[in-house]
């Protein structure tokens, strides 16, 4: 018979479960605790429970049926997660520190590989396998914690997958995340490469969490030759949209900007990208091109940035270049589960 997974269940959830064992709410608020706010292993950490229940609980139940596999640690930090799902599939997170603040930044996935197939990723060569459920999202964040015994400060939807093509399971996740995690809406960044009919979504529910885009290129057709998504949703559109949603939000979106080199890196590439977001209300994220065995493209050089982040900087636009992170551990999507999968 499969355990009950615990992990994803809310108070109320966490409750009914208890008392059907014969507990009582006093005990669920301990697990629920002990689960969101602890992050404990498992049933045995939870000291405050009587050992008895704690028996009853390993017996009938489980923490997470979404299982840590592998873990790698970068030089600077940077750790990479692969995680084995109830069905054998697998999927994977990063944590990450940036410039030494207390922060730490989860970028989780919202899918098992990932269907728009850009050409510089990764997770693309694996395809698309399934949605990630909501439990199985917030699994990720759990076992991090869990694992590391760091509480997570902020959350970027950008790990495998399209999250606007799973938002039946990626909005009710966001709520968890706020309510059970204690993570607030402007820790959380959800990024798409575009897709239209979700970010219509997002303006509707007025969505306060920050939505990023994965632009690239403001050429539509150097864009399409790197992001097949252009194909059917249009930068021009898709830019128009954001604004959109900006207007109703009243939030920043942000755009980001992976620098290739000979790719999309040129001063005359800057000015495109320029012109394209005069109008929209946004921050502008360069990020040089992490190199790795699956695809042939090269990071900018160092001039190449400089000139970059110049040009749109003189638009009015505010510009950081995101240091490459965890480059000797795979750090970039998909990596981790591509070798896992030779
Ligand atoms: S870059 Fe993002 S949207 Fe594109 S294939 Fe990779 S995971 Fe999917």
């Amino acid at each position: 018979m499969n355990k009950k997974s615990l992990v994803g269940l809310n108070l109320s959830e966490l409750q009914e479960f208890v008392l059907s064992l014969g507990g009582s709410k006093f005990r669920a608020t301990q697990i629920y605790n002990g689960i969101y706010l602890k992050s404990y292993k498992s049933f045995d950490e939870m000291t405050d429970l009587p050992l008895s229940f704690r028996e009853q609980l390993n017996e009938q139940c489980e923490l997470s049926d979404v299982k840590l596999k592998d873990k790698q640690v970068s030089s600077d930090g940077t750790m990479k997660f692969l995680f084995e799902l109830a069905d054998g599939n697998v999927t994977e997170a990063v944590l990450m520190r940036f410039d030494n603040r207390a922060n730490l930044t989860a970028c989780i996935s919202s899918q098992v590989g990932c269907p728009m197939g850009c050409s510089f990723c990764a997770t693309a060569k694996l395809g698309f396998k399934r949605n990630l459920t909501t439990d199985e999202i917030l699994k990720q964040i759990y076992l991090i914690q869990a694992d590391t015994t760091l509480k997570v400060t902020n959350i970027v939807f950008m790990g495998q997958g399209e999250p606007l093509l799973n938002l039946d399971n990626v909005l009710p996740a966001i709520d968890r995340l706020r309510e059970d995690f204690k993570i607030g809406s402007r820790r959380i960044t959800v990024s798409t490469c575009g897709i239209i009919p979700g970010i219509k979504k997002l303006a509707e529910i007025k969505f306060q969490p920050t939505v990023a885009i994965s632009l690239h290129s403001a050429n539509p057709e150097i864009r399409q030759s790197v992001m097949p998504v252009e194909k059917k949703y249009k930068i021009k559109d898709v830019v128009e949209e954001l604004r959109k949603l900006t207007v109703v939000t009243g939030r920043r979106v942000t755009i980001e900007y992976i620098l290739i080199k000979d790719l999309n890196d040129s001063p005359k590439a800057a000015k495109e990208l320029c012109e394209l977001i005069s109008k929209l209300k946004c921050n502008v994220n360069l990020i040089l091109y992490n190199e790795n065995e699956y695809c042939d493209y090269k990071k900018p050089t160092r001039d190449a940035v400089l000139k970059f982040k110049c040009i749109v900087e003189a638009s009015g636009k505010k510009v950081t270049v995101r240091l490459e992170r965890g480059a000797d551990i795979d750090a970039a999507c998909g990596q981790l589960s591509s070798k896992y999968k030779k």
